[in-house]
């Protein structure tokens, strides 16, 4: 017999099979030398009583054989010999899930990635963090993996719609990850296991018949009579392909401005703009669990908030439990933080973004105020403009640091008191911290919406609004701040055929999941022209 049982159980019991079959048994009210074995479905933590709680659906197996969970079956081809040959631009989740998509439809995927390999890239990193020299082309938004490499590799996502989140799980655990990301609640991979994972499913693709070439970066589109025949690489050569998949993430400026210089249409997108807030993680397990110190068998806490303050929504984005704050920018004389954790997430400090939505006429109102004289040159329908206000913020956030990505910073309280912090507590964030009243670097509307949204989110999660945590600018590639337009059904560019913008940077994904489900949908759509001969 097979049962499905919902299980809450102590973290300790959770963490001990020989505890979860006990239950089981008593749930069955069946003898334990009855239960052969089980598979969790589902697993979250109910932290909302002193007593923390671990929910699990299992599925239990009693007097008969264990069987697996089910699998999705992946059927790749090898595409040494296909006819038909796709172009993917971008080796981030959007770019690789595309071309292991393709592989399954018989079409030969051709990666063309800016960046350097996993391995070269850690080089770059380590350059950035510790003399604070940013490679343009090898940073910790570019190169293999794309962005979501050196993350935290949360994999959740909203956008359940948009494809089967299934698949994308799965093929991570196919490629290396854990299985337990296919029952977690809000399952993460960690920053030491993505690049393992990344390198497998590159490996994959080349032994397929695919290909992936790596410094390999697009400089031009070739269009005849609105159809893109080939792109142009490196400024040198030019590679043909049937169809064009666009999949350069939301930090490919050059892109935008090629695409503007190429009369290519493209829209300014709102996106979300603010800080990283990092408190020690010993505080956040105590909020979080109502304790002293964290039960053994519980994660590292996490949270999420979200707050309306004067008719804008200030939230949190990129929870890093046990996190570091990382150098995100691609360019030197601008600064952009981020987050990611290992899998263990058992660094000392927690850090999360706290954003704030920027729409068009924030970024009109920002740049009148800096500068009247120059009122005639602002335009609200410069696609581009809302990319121009994250730069300019970035590189005011560049320059109050003092250079070589040293982060302007302030303690929480103190940023509500408009007050320069006399000293900074400790902070994850390797190139350095120094301190800065903010307001010399964040716009005022933002600086004055998360300022009142860490007292709102204090009464919601009491002794999150302290002076033990930091606040460090700016959390600006929240998200694409341009759209790359496609048609709903054929998800082309309306203007250009065989141009296929695709996941975070075109402005159809919001994180690692989604711009992977993202990348599948547009290599389906391919293949479905691929099967009608229209490709
Ligand atoms: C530090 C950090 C932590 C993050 N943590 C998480 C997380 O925990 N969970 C989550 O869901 N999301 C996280 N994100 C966001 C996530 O990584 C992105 O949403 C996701 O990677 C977007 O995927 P993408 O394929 O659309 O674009 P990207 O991952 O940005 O990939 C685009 C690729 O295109 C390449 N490229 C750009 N221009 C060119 C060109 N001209 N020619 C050739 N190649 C080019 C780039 O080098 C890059 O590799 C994090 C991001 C960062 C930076």
């Amino acid at each position: 017999m097979q049962q499905q049982i919902s299980l809450r159980l102590l973290p300790s019991q959770a963490a001990d099979t020989i505890s979860v079959i006990e239950q089981i048994a008593a749930s069955a009210a069946v003898p334990v030398s009855a239960v052969t074995g089980f598979y969790i479905h589902k697993q979250s933590i109910d932290a909302r009583s002193k007593q923390a709680w671990v929910n699990l659906t299992v599925q239990a197996f009693i007097n008969e054989p264990v069987q697996q969970r089910e699998q999705i079956e992946f059927t790749f081809s090898n595409v040494n010999n296909a006819s038909k040959r796709v172009i993917i631009v971008g080796a981030g989740p959007a770019g690789l899930f595309a071309a292991l998509r393709l592989l399954e439809l018989g079409i030969k995927p051709i990666v063309i990635e800016r960046g350097k390999d996993v391995r070269a890239r850690r080089r770059d990193l380590a350059a950035l963090n510790k003399e604070g020299e940013v490679n343009p082309e090898s940073n910790y938004c570019f190169g293999e993996g794309g962005a979501g490499t050196y993350s935290d590799g949360k994999l959740y996502t909203r956008s359940s719609k948009r494809g089967s989140i299934d698949r994308i799980l799965q093929l991570f655990v196919r490629f290396g990850a854990e299985e337990k990301i296919l029952y977690q609640s809000h399952p993460h991979i960690g920053t030491n296991k993505l690049p393992h994972i990344i390198t497998a499913m590159r490996e994959f693709i080349i032994s397929s018949g695919g290909e992936i070439h790596f410094e390999t970066k697009l400089t031009n589109f070739i269009v005849e009579n609105n159809v893109l025949k080939a792109v142009e690489v490196n400024h040198q050569s030019t590679l043909h392909a049937d169809a064009v998949i666009l999949a350069t993430g939301h930090s490919a400026r050059d892109i935008f401005e090629l695409l503007q210089q190429n009369n290519i249409l493209i829209e300014a997108k709102p996106f979300a703009l603010g800080v990283r807030a990092e408190h020690p993680q010993a505080l956040i397990d105590s909020i979080q669990y109502r304790c002293a110190v964290r039960d053994e068998f519980l994660p590292p806490a996490s949270y999420s908030l979200v707050e309306q303050v004067q008719g804008k929504g200030v939230f949190s984005f990129c929870m890093c439990p046990g996190g570091i704050i990382a150098p995100a920018a691609t360019s030197p004389g601008e600064l952009v933080v981020n987050g990611w954790s290992p899998s263990k997430r058992n660094n000392a400090f927690a850090n999360s973004g706290m954003v704030v939505t920027i729409e068009v006429k924030d970024a009109v109102e920002y740049f009148k105020k800096q500068n009247p004289k120059t009122n005639s040159q602002i335009s609200e329908d410069d696609p581009l403009l809302l990319m121009k206000f994250q730069q300019a913020i970035e590189q005011r956030a560049f320059a109050a640091g003092g250079g070589k990505f040293v982060a302007p910073a302030q303690r929480m309280v103190d940023m509500f008191d408009k007050k320069t912090s006399a000293s900074l507590p400790e902070c994850s964030y390797l190139p350095g911290i120094s301190s800065t009243d903010l307001r010399t670097v964040l716009p005022g509307f933002v600086y004055d919406d998360l300022r009142l949204g860490f007292k709102a989110f204090g009464q919601k999660m009491r002794g999150y609004f302290t002076n033990e945590a930091v606040i460090v600018a700016t959390e600006s590639r929240t998200s694409s701040p341009v759209r790359i337009p496609r048609d709903q059904e054929t998800l082309q560019h309306p203007q250009i055929k065989n141009l296929y913008p695709c996941g975070e940077g075109a402005g159809y994904a919001g994180g690692i999941v989604s711009a992977a489900m993202d990348g599948e949908r547009i290599a389906n759509i391919i293949g479905q022209l691929a099967n009608h001969s229209s490709l």
